[in-house]
């Protein structure tokens, strides 16, 4: 039987969950639910310098607002370290590694042999058979792996296919380094291994790594996982994501107002395909989710499907949801136009807008654009515009209709929508007439609902003090 499928998410806490990264973190995880298996996560901290806490806190929260969730508690690869020298030693006994003793100077004079004979493998074999004894008193070494010299390390890769290497470009690669610490190359295979890891999905830069750690899962004599190295993700124009195409930390993206289903949806779609489907939830994405799908050529980032997408989960959003994510969004802000405790106190009001206010949002802060005239203090401040609506006739008929609805006993939407009409049809009256200046009223002249709805929502005695205003 085979064994249970189980990915991991490897990032090295050095900045941010950036967008590609949350993109593998996706397929990672995608792939072991959609095989009943297991994502582990493991914070690749080894290089103390350059990893921070910060980092491995945002790389959870971005990862946990997400959505995306790990089995088991993260590994810290840096905790590792023991493990990984006895790895080392395996193969120092085994025959298939050897100390080093090269100087700086050699190893310089090594490179430039390499660069003038156009050979991408650098190391020329110095001490891969020599007797320690010649070494240097004093010199502590660095252990590396015995590569074989012909031949060629094959990945079958599911996305790249048959990716050949050819051995003599392969170096005998430095697996501890001289000062005792494990390179990256060997705690990856150590680490996957006694994770018992079956699927590699990372992005393709790390497909020449792939070949080098292939040697020493050989080496080692131990299973090879299988790898899956998916595109990267390009700007809209095809050159490398920069910052300016997206390539910011998905806390960049939950601080623009995007849903993170959405963002899951989008990132999905971003280098993976179930036939033509665009939009689908997340069950859809576990069930369907497979190396099949998975495009060869890098996936374009573009802001606006982003956003449309966006604007679909609004759409569709449940609203009792999307006013829990209008109060997530408000406390990542630093200066949010309204207070999360001003929209909680308005909750009953701003969910009965809900299914209006969505209506044209694409993310969430239009849905509170579209809500301002619920805050707004009177007595309003006008735009030009709206003042523009208000001439001496007008006043006169919003004054008439202001007598008409403080008569109305029932003060809601259906109640208030006939008022409206039998006002309008009974003084012959065009819409536009009574309704431009009545918005400009009640809100200022801010984005908003239909005029029923921000009455409704207004409630009888701020309507009517609004309209009080401008009469
Ligand atoms: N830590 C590596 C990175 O963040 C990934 C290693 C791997 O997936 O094998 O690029």
């Amino acid at each position: 039987m085979p064994s249970a499928v189980v990915t991991r998410f490897a990032p090295s806490p050095t900045g941010f969950l950036h967008i590609g990264g949350a993109r593998t973190a996706l397929f990672n995880w995608a792939y072991a639910r959609a095989n009943g298996g297991k994502m582990l996560l493991r914070i690749e901290d080894t290089d103390r310098e350059r990893s921070s806490e910060e980092a491995i806190e945002a790389i959870l929260s971005g990862l946990q607002w997400l959505g995306i969730d790990w089995d088991g508690e993260p590994i810290y690869q840096s905790r590792n370290l023991e493990r990984h020298r006895d790895v080392v030693n395996t193969l120092l006994e085994n025959g298939n590694a050897y100390r080093c003793y090269a100087s700086l100077e050699e190893l310089e004079t090594m490179r430039e042999e390499a660069r003038a004979a156009g050979r991408s493998a650098v190391y020329n074999g110095l001490w891969r058979d020599r007797d320690p004894a010649d070494a240097t008193p004093g010199v502590s070494p660095a252990i590396r792996l015995k590569t074989p010299m012909t031949g060629e390390t094959v990945i079958e890769d599911h996305v790249q296919g048959r990716v050949v290497f050819k051995n003599e470009d392969l170096d005998d690669l430095i697996i501890l380094r001289s000062d005792g610490t494990p390179t990256y190359m060997l705690a990856v295979v150590a680490d996957d291994h006694d994770m018992g890891v079956t699927h590699i999905i990372r992005g393709d830069d790390h497909l020449a790594n792939a070949a080098r750690q292939m040697l020493i899962y050989e080496a080692l004599q131990w299973p090879v996982p299988g790898m899956a190295h998916i595109p990267l993700i390009h700007g809209a124009d095809g050159k490398k994501l920069s910052k300016r195409h997206g390539a910011l930390g998905v806390e960049a993206y939950r601080d623009m107002g995007y849903l993170p289903e959405a963002l899951r949806n989008y990132l999905a779609r971003l280098g993976w395909s179930h036939g033509d489907d665009e939009i689908f939830s997340t069950g859809q994405l576990h069930a369907w989710f497979g190396f099949d799908g998975m495009g060869k050529s890098a996936a374009r980032f573009d802001f606006a499907k982003l956003e449309n997408l966006n604007g679909h989960y609004l759409r569709t959003g449940d609203d009792n949801h999307l006013f829990e994510a209008l109060i997530g969004y408000l406390n990542t802000q630093e200066a949010p136009p309204f207070s999360a405790s001003t929209i909680k106190a308005n909750k009953a009001t701003l969910t009965a807008l809900m299914p209006q206010l969505k209506e044209r949002a694409k993310i969430i802060p239009d849905l509170l654009t579209s809500a301002q005239f619920l805050f707004a203090k009177r007595p309003l401040e006008l735009t030009e515009k709206a003042c523009g609506t208000l001439s001496e006739d007008a006043k006169a008929t919003l004054s008439g209709l202001s007598e008409t609805l403080k008569a109305l006993g029932n003060w809601d939407k259906e109640a208030i929508e006939a008022a409206l009409h039998a006002f309008i049809e009974e003084r012959g009256l065009k819409f536009g007439k009574v309704g431009q200046p009545l918005r400009a009223a009640l809100t200022g002249g801010t984005p908003s609902p239909g005029l029923a709805d921000v009455l409704a929502a207004l409630g009888k005695d701020e309507s009517l003090a609004r309209l009080g205003d401008q009469i």
